[in-house]
């Protein structure tokens, strides 16, 4: 029997790295949020006690990532028979959830400001937006590495950016403040770093929704998939055919396979034939056949499982 896969298993390179990275990004993350908070009461801008609130939300989504992926290297079990790897998937989508609520939090933070506009210290903000860049720099540098692992690292890579792009908004909103009080800028600059974030989530958060949907991955076409497995010599049928992702690495795939009676001999050298098409046309390793003689009935309308 063909049978070759992995549950559970995936060691990288670099793994303890990565996590030493993570702790330090929460470190990080930390001081720049008291930094922030301080600065924001000293110098009454509200904008820099939002960006402290964000950056706490940011040492606590780097815990979920931590978290996340410490859970999902746990393997497969009796209980969890596909193991722990949609733990990281969940963890994005809280993470997600709630920059989300925070961009809208800004954007409700702004809109006040319109309309009721606060005296700012600029040289206060100032100094506190430099060391927020400071640390988001050096975070965004932690985890540069690893950022085409898996969506945890890279929502949190892709979010450290644009911390850093605020922080630099800041910088220069500071410096406008300090030399023609011009404190409409600070009101400015929240709608588009809310704006960029909510936008930013939109992308990731709907990957997120995909796989937890079990909907087929982007790069894979049900019919193409069809065509192909139909296409095996002795293959007569394909039908009630899933393909869906365990997590952002691993898809898999389920299918009834019809043949002929007489082929009854053949079969495992036609589910062999299928395993080695899946596996190196659509990068497929793990599928569950059922094979039948005749098509189960009406399977057009209601297919039988
Ligand atoms: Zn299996
Ligand atoms: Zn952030
Ligand atoms: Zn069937």
């Amino acid at each position: 029997m063909q049978h070759s896969h992995d549950h559970g298993h995936h060691h990288h390179h670099g793994e303890g790295q990565t996590e030493n990275r993570l702790w330090i990004s929460i470190g990080l993350n930390f001081v720049i949020t008291l930094a922030e908070f301080i600065g924001g009461i000293i110098s009454g801008s509200l904008s820099l006690l939002s960006d402290a609130l964000h950056n706490l939300n940011d040492t606590t989504s780097l815990g979920i990532s931590l978290a996340a992926r410490k859970i999902s290297k746990k393997d497969a079990n009796k209980d969890k028979t596909f193991g722990y790897q949609r733990a990281e998937i969940i963890g994005a989508f809280i993470n997600l959830i709630t920059l989300v609520i925070i961009a809208l939090f800004l954007v409700k933070e702004g809109v006040e400001r319109f309309y009721n506009p606060q005296p700012i210290n600029g040289t206060v903000m100032f100094t506190v937006a430099i060391i927020g860049l400071l640390g988001n720099v050096i975070t965004a540098v932690l985890l540069f590495r690893s950022s085409e692992e898996n969506i945890n690292i890279r929502s949190a890579y892709i979010h450290i950016m644009s911390d850093a792009f605020s922080s630099v908004g800041v910088i220069v909103a500071s410096l406008l403040i300090l030399y023609y009080q011009l404190y409409i800028i600070d009101t400015i600059l929240t709608m588009v770093i809310a704006g960029y974030i909510l936008w930013q989530s939109y992308y990731m958060l709907r990957e997120t929704i995909n796989i937890l949907m079990a909907s087929t991955p982007a790069n894979i076409e049900v019919p193409d998939v069809k065509k192909a497995m139909t296409d095996v010599t002795g293959v007569h049928d394909i039908h009630h055919l899933h393909v869906w992702r365990l997590d952002e690495q691993n898809i898999l795939l389920e299918s009834h396979v019809v043949i002929d009676e007489n082929d009854m001999d053949k079969m495992e050298s036609i589910k062999s034939k299928l395993k080695t098409l899946l596996g190196t046309d659509f990068n497929i390793h793990h599928s569950t056949l059922e094979f039948e003689f005749k098509p189960c009935e009406k399977y057009g309308e209601n297919p039988c499982h």
